[in-house]
């Protein structure tokens, strides 16, 4: 199969196209209409094995994986997806695989409105690369950069699952039978929270989508908004896959620098802390408050009243 069979038979066939989409596979361009009053939301990311998946990952789940990260960052930012494209570096043509990636990709493609409206395919060790584009109404986009001294802090669903998952998958933890599958999907399957991201806008003074863990992603917005916060590790909403699978200092451990949650963290003034929670129930989206935002530029994070030290917990370890 050569290249452009390839992308007319995999890519090219299952690709629900939105009206907005002038031309999309087939020229040296995708056109797509500007719509008047809203901004494009642009942003792109690649998976490469052997550093951001393993061999063995299931081509689907990498299909769903390669744009439910991307979807995320357009969820942290409250726009709505539209338009992708996607370079494939493919080591040979397994049209197994790629049967198996392409119906991952389509999957979430379909659920969350994207239209595939081009990309490049090329010869070489496996990668992923997406970039999407979404659309935010002018001046209403979240960022990292509006969060204010007293601002509550919120995190989307439970966090730690996936680094969890990951162990488990990796053989290097045990867990009950029951929540094996749980785990594992939590993983491979992260739910990018697009509508919550979307019904935060003119509620959330920042937001960020938590890749590498809370502990680390929130000093990207410490550091924008030129603020601190204090966070009570006892407030890290854990499911109980969790909880019943590991001691609480290492649920903590997971919560706190698992990575690849893809859940969303957002900040909140006192004033708005109703319309958010109907907000966020009509979008369907679990939340829960883990701190408050400070002046002192610090992050500090605390249990039972006292200071609590990420380096007890083997943050290192873990890292
Ligand atoms: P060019 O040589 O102009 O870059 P290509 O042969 O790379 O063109 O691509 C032909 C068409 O197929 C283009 O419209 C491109 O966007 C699309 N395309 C190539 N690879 C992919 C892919 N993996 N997924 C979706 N569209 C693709
Ligand atoms: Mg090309």
């Amino acid at each position: 199969m050569k290249e452009f069979q390839l992308i007319e038979h995999f890519f090219n066939r299952r690709g629900q196209t939105r009206r907005d989409v002038e031309l999309g596979i087939g020229d040296d361009c995708a056109l797509v209409q500007a719509a008047p009053n809203k901004s494009i939301a642009i942003s792109c990311d690649t998976l490469v094995e052997n550093v951001h998946f393993y061999p063995d990952i299931p081509p689907q789940a990498l299909g769903y994986k390669s744009l439910a990260v991307n979807l995320s960052d357009l969820a942290s930012m409250g726009a709505e997806p539209a338009w992708m494209t996607l370079a494939l570096t493919l080591p040979d043509v397994d049209e197994t695989w790629l049967e198996q990636f392409s119906t991952g990709l389509f999957d979430a493609a379909e659920y969350y409105g994207v239209s595939l409206i081009g990309g490049d395919t090329t010869r070489g060790p496996r990668a992923i690369s997406i970039t999407i584009n979404g659309l935010v109404p002018t001046g209403t986009a979240l960022t990292r950069s509006g969060a204010k001294n007293g601002d509550w802090i919120y995190v989307t669903g439970t966090l730690g699952d996936s680094a969890l998952g990951l162990d488990v998958i990796r053989g290097n933890r045990r867990v009950d039978v029951e929540y094996n599958e749980y785990l594992i999907n939590r993983h491979y399957y992260p739910t990018p929270r697009v509508l919550a991201g979307q019904s935060l806008r003119n509620l959330a003074t920042s937001a960020i989508d938590l890749s590498d863990g809370l502990a680390s992603d929130i000093l990207h917005v410490l550091k924008r908004s030129q603020v601190g916060a204090v966070i009570d590790v006892d407030l890290l909403p854990l499911s109980q896959a969790v909880k019943d699978s590991v001691s609480e200092q290492e649920a903590i451990s997971y919560a706190l620098t698992g990575g690849e949650d893809y859940e969303l963290l957002f900040t909140v003034p006192e004033a708005q802390k109703g319309a958010l929670e109907t907000a966020l129930a009509n979008a369907c989206v679990e939340f829960t408050q883990v701190g408050q935002v400070t002046s002192d530029k610090q992050l500090r994070l605390i249990r039972n009243g006292e200071a609590f030290n990420l380096t007890n917990i083997g943050f290192e370890h873990f890292s």
